[in-house]
């Protein structure tokens, strides 16, 4: 079995992909979908402490679902409110598609 923290680094590298190669002008069933995708999704992650501190998160904030951008900056920002509490570093959310998506312009 995934520990929780190998189940987390795998699902963070899925969900940032995912949200680098969502489209810049989504449809309206594009963005109904990836809105319910991440309500589902909180409702079934595998690790039941984060999955109900998830669900809070989105309801505080829901996904920005507008564009390739927004949605990316939305994730950086909820995975950043993860590291908070588990006192682990910020990233900053101006480099997450180097990180995700074109690579590191070093
Ligand atoms: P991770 O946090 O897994 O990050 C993986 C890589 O993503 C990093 O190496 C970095 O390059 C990049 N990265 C880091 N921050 C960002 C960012 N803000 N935006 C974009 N890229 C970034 N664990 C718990 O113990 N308690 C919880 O409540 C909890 N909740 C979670 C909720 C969700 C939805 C998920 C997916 C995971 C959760 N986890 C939780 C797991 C936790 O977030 C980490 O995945 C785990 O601790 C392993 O951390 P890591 O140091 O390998 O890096």
């Amino acid at each position: 079995p995934l520990d929780k923290d190998e189940l987390g680094s795998k699902t963070w590298g899925f969900l940032h992909t995912m949200a680098a190669y969502y489209p810049e002008n989504p449809s309206p069933q594009q963005k109904q979908d990836m809105t319910s995708f991440f309500d589902v999704f909180s409702r079934f992650y595998p690790c039941e402490v984060c999955a109900k501190d998830f669900q809070k998160e989105i309801k505080i904030q829901p996904p920005k679902v507008d564009s390739q951008k927004s949605l990316s900056k939305w994730l950086c920002d909820m995975h950043n409110i993860v590291n908070v509490k588990l006192s682990k570093k910020t990233f900053d959310c101006n480099r997450v598609n180097e990180r995700w998506k074109d690579g590191w312009v070093d």
